[in-house]
């Protein structure tokens, strides 16, 4: 029987398989398996759900002919070859918005156990040292300045859930038209300024050629003495842990708060891992149950309105070019 599959690469909770597609079948894989995504491929192959590390490049596309669609659960697509996709006419569909609020409000929950010393204060109790607390002091948020790299939905968001705190925020994103913003909203600064004048800094932009290693030993330095530093962007966009833990040594950084990594999983014997000021999380700032609902919703409708010949969102497409060339394509 020649059934038409779709592969998952990653898990996928059985409603969404059943909502698939009853003529489909769907084959779920290790999330970081690249030879079992390659064995998996042929001819039936129709979409591709791309979840983990493994890059949907053109070696996988190849071994795919008939392929019709490539999904992703996420706002990030940097495990996708674009050229290679958009050259085969195949769209490449996300989830951008879809977990917004829920990496915002991770990004704020390690801004707050930074600033407030979580670590430190939770480690001294666990260890009978009382007195402490006349010998060590945490922050105040409130009279901060926070300075965002990237001001797009999330760091629009981290902004909005600052307003309580009265924090001073500014954002670096050379990419936004500035004019549309309110300066009450937002002031808008260059690289170097908002690394310099930032208590906070935490990161929002996506994985590109020009942010791969954006933070690195030259911009370290230039950040405020014993800053913090948040990231839940993208792992490579900070050079690497040995950088951020020698940072740390030298209260070059106050603290740190990192849900991704420049390897995935990381080294858990690394010893940024077992710093007291070092708040690490393992790429779990969308995996709340509203976000997941969210993000899964989305990429079902749009990889079900490809599939059938419908046009998908234009927000949830990074190629919509591609779909152009559809005149019969209907809106969703
Ligand atoms: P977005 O596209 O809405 O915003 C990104 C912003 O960064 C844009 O406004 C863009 O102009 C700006 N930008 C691009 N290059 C820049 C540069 N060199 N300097 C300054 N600004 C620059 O994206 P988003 O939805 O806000 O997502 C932001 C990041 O969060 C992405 O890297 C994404 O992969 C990551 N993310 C992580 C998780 C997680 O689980 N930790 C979940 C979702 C998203």
């Amino acid at each position: 029987m020649n059934t038409e599959t779709i592969i998952s690469i990653g898990p996928l909770p059985e409603w969404v398989i059943e909502e698939l597609g009853k003529d489909l079948e769907v084959i779920c894989l290790d999330d970081s398996d690249r030879s079992a995504v390659l064995n998996a491929l042929d001819d039936r192959v129709i979409g591709i759900i791309a979840r983990g590390p493994v890059c949907v490049d053109r070696e996988i596309m190849e071994k795919a002919p008939n392929l019709r669609v490539i999904s992703r659960t996420g706002v990030g697509y940097d495990s996708v070859s674009i050229p290679d996709a958009s050259a085969r006419r195949i769209p490449v569909v996300y989830t951008p918005g879809a977990m917004t609020r829920g990496v915002a409000e991770h990004a704020l929950a390690l801004i707050l156990s930074a600033v407030k010393k979580m670590g430190t204060w939770s480690r001294a109790l666990q260890n009978g040292d009382w007195n402490i607390r006349y010998t060590t002091q945490s922050r105040d948020l409130e009279g901060s300045t926070v300075g965002i790299i990237g001001y797009g939905r999330i760091g629009r968001a981290v902004r909005e859930l600052l307003r309580p705190f009265n924090t001073r925020v500014i954002a670096d994103d050379p990419y936004i038209n500035h004019s549309e913003f309110s300066a009450d909203e937002i002031e808008f600064a260059d690289l170097d300024e908002t690394l310099s004048r930032s208590d906070i800094v935490t990161l929002h932009v996506p994985l590109t050629e020009e942010t791969y290693r954006l933070i690195n030993s030259k911009n370290i330095h230039r950040m405020k003495a014993e800053s913090i530093l948040i990231n839940t962007a993208r792992g490579n966009v900070v050079e690497n842990l040995d950088l951020l833990y020698a940072a740390l040594e030298e209260n070059r950084l106050g603290a740190v708060g990192l849900d991704v990594f420049p390897d995935e999983p990381p080294d858990r014997n690394h010893p940024l891992f077992k710093h007291p000021r070092a708040f690490c999380t393992g790429h779990v700032a969308a995996r709340s149950p509203r976000s997941q609902r969210r993000i899964l919703d989305t990429m079902l409708r749009e990889t079900k309105a490809v599939l059938k010949g419908n046009l998908p969102h234009p927000e949830n497409v990074v190629n919509p070019e591609v779909l152009l060339s559809n005149p019969d394509a209907k809106l969703t």
